[in-house]
């Protein structure tokens, strides 16, 4: 496969030419692992498995899953090229756990680029497009270099701003006029506030769509969900999702449909596996477990990502066939076990996001004394009064039945806890517990 914007993609393939491609592209990638993973290798002579005895997509299913901990502990086994072929070094963000560095080679960065151009190109992406960069380039964060060589081959320009600095972003977009932000919806939604304060009518900016990355924007049914709705309340834009992690070295990314991300299947095949790791079909939510294809740095087999989802299957009105990922409802290293009860951090956004005077929320999840988890949420409102707190207390208690440690910052301080840590993109959830080194 040449991962060239001219190649053809399997966006629009029949289910048959799709398993065509990929019933091959996987025997390749096995051969590759049993000949240059050590780690797999070794995973396949402890499990006495003949990579030749995989000759249908659902054989997969047979060969054993990897985990979130063997890559933390293995990770330089991983490598299936020497240094000298490797042309970037990224990481993971490091929030939970040990942080993992994947490292690309140049095949792997033109397969990075092709993805986020056919992404862009999802997400109605036009060649006289300019792309504002709400995110950081550097720190080794993949997607930074995913977006910008994504938006190169698609004959758009970029602006690469970096993430936070609220003033400079709408400065940004009233001087150098961007057809398309790409951020973080939290962020978007704090930036709809700020431009209504200080009197600029964003409907007059230049700003047709916004790709949000790292936060959901929508309810299980594809519904726009309160985040979404505070946005484009304010705002004529079009939203468009995209999800990605390091480890996928793949996004999946929404179509002006915005009936979840399209798998594009040339670059990896995926499974919803439940908690005893079996195979769910169509609609059933459970782990996202990737297998990448046409990876020559670090390939992955089989890993389960940790992210909750379903899939769904039926044809897209956009005319694409691929299959489409439900929005994330959770990232199981995130779920949170407090005073008897487990809550993933989506759902405490969902419920502040309901507050038309919350301008800007940051969720740190610690460790006790006790070992338990604990939570505190900081919040910067439009206007403070015990009825606004009230409501927010209510919100809080309704949707996660606890009611978590609240206090009220200025904005300028809950944007520095947003954007704190060397962070790539602005975040709303700081975990700071302390993790169990891996068994
Ligand atoms: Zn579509």
């Amino acid at each position: 496969m040449s991962w060239k914007p001219n190649s053809k993609s399997l966006e629009f393939a029949s289910p048959e030419e799709i398993a065509d491609y990929q019933l091959p592209a996987l025997r390749r990638q096995l051969d590759y692992l049993a000949a240059h993973s050590p780690f797999y290798r070794s995973l396949f002579e402890q499990h006495g498995i003949d990579v030749a005895r995989i000759t249908t997509l659902v054989d997969l299913a047979r060969l054993p899953v990897t985990t979130k901990t063997d890559l933390q502990r293995r990770n330089w086994d991983f490598l299936c090229v020497p240094r000298s072929q490797v042309a970037e070094y990224c990481s993971t963000s490091g929030t939970l756990g040990l942080p993992v560095t994947i490292c690309l080679t140049r095949a792997d960065l033109d397969r990075l680029y092709y993805n986020e151009f056919l992404s862009f190109a999802c997400a109605d992406g036009r060649p006289d497009d300019v792309y504002q960069l709400m995110l950081t380039l550097d720190r080794q964060f993949m997607a930074g270099v995913a977006y910008y060589g994504g938006i190169l081959r698609s004959g758009a320009s970029a602006i690469r701003l970096g993430p936070g600095n609220i003033k400079s972003q709408l400065d940004t977009i009233l001087q150098l006029r961007p057809t398309v932000l790409v951020g973080v919806p939290s962020f978007i939604s704090t930036l709809v506030g700020y431009a209504r304060e200080v009197g600029i009518d964003l409907n007059s900016t230049s700003v047709q769509r916004i790709i949000c990355i790292g936060e959901s924007i929508r309810r299980e049914g594809f519904e726009p969900n309160a985040l979404a709705e505070k946005i484009t309340g304010a705002w004529n834009v079009q939203l468009y999702s995209t999800y990605a992690s390091t480890e996928k070295q793949t996004a999946f990314t929404e179509c002006g449909q915005g009936r979840g991300g399209h798998h594009q299947p040339e670059l990896l095949l995926f499974e919803i596996l439940d908690e005893q790791d079996q195979v769910l079909p169509a609609g059933r939510f459970g782990e996202l477990t990737i297998t990448t294809l046409g990876v020559e740095g670090m390939p992955l087999l089989r890993y389960k990502t940790g992210d909750i989802c379903a899939y769904y299957d039926e044809p897209c009105a956009c005319g694409r066939t691929t299959r489409r990922l439900s929005p994330i409802v959770g990232r199981k290293q995130q779920l949170i076990k407090y005073k008897g009860t487990t809550v993933y951090p989506q759902a405490i956004f969902n419920a502040l996001n309901t507050q038309p005077d919350v301008a800007a929320y940051v969720v740190e999840a610690f460790t006790s004394d006790m070992g338990t988890d604990e939570l505190k949420i900081s919040l910067a409102l439009h206007q403070q009064s015990d009825a606004v707190v009230g409501s927010i207390r209510q919100a809080l208690q309704a949707s996660l039945r606890v009611l978590p440690t609240l206090q009220v910052l200025p904005l300028a301080q809950v944007l520095a806890m947003q954007n704190s840590e060397n962070k790539r993109k602005p975040s709303s959830f700081i975990d700071q517990r302390r993790i169990p080194p891996p068994a």
